[in-house]
């Protein structure tokens, strides 16, 4: 059984921030910045893609409230919500969840870069489009 199966079942202790029926809300163990934070279905998806429409909404509900409170909370200047999908992606645990990852200053111990590369726009839309 995948790890975040065992701390929802309990088998794993965990911090817990939040949870209801549907969804836990743990502090993440590397606590990148203070409060680092996964939201997690209770049921086993694999990716955020795997997810029934309604049920990814209601996820994101949660995840948007929670962000609010600990952002407030913490103090913190913003937060970076972040979903990896599939390991080329950094995925490494295969049961979706949500980061959310509070900001306090530049020099906070998380660093997220846009390089930027030259792609025909109108190439990529039509790809995109099929
Ligand atoms: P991913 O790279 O899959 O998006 O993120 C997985 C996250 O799960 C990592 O940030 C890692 O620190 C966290 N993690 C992995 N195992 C455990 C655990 O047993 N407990 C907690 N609280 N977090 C974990
Ligand atoms: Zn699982």
């Amino acid at each position: 059984m995948c790890v975040f199966c065992e701390i929802i079942k309990g088998n794993i202790p965990s911090a817990k921030v939040y949870e209801d029926d549907d969804v836990l809300a743990i502090l993440d163990i590397s606590q990148t910045t203070k409060g680092h934070t996964l939201v997690m279905p209770k049921k086993h998806y694999e990716t955020f893609l795997d997810m029934p429409e309604d049920e990814y909404a209601s996820l994101m509900k949660t995840v948007q409230k929670l962000a609010g409170q600990i952002t407030r909370n913490l103090k913190a200047n913003g937060c970076n919500i972040l979903i990896n999908t599939k390991e080329a992606a950094g995925q490494t645990v295969m049961h979706t969840h949500v980061h959310i990852i509070p900001r306090y200053d530049s020099n906070d111990t998380i660093e997220i870069g846009f390089k930027e590369n030259k792609f025909d726009l109108s190439e990529v839309l039509n790809e995109i489009k099929g």
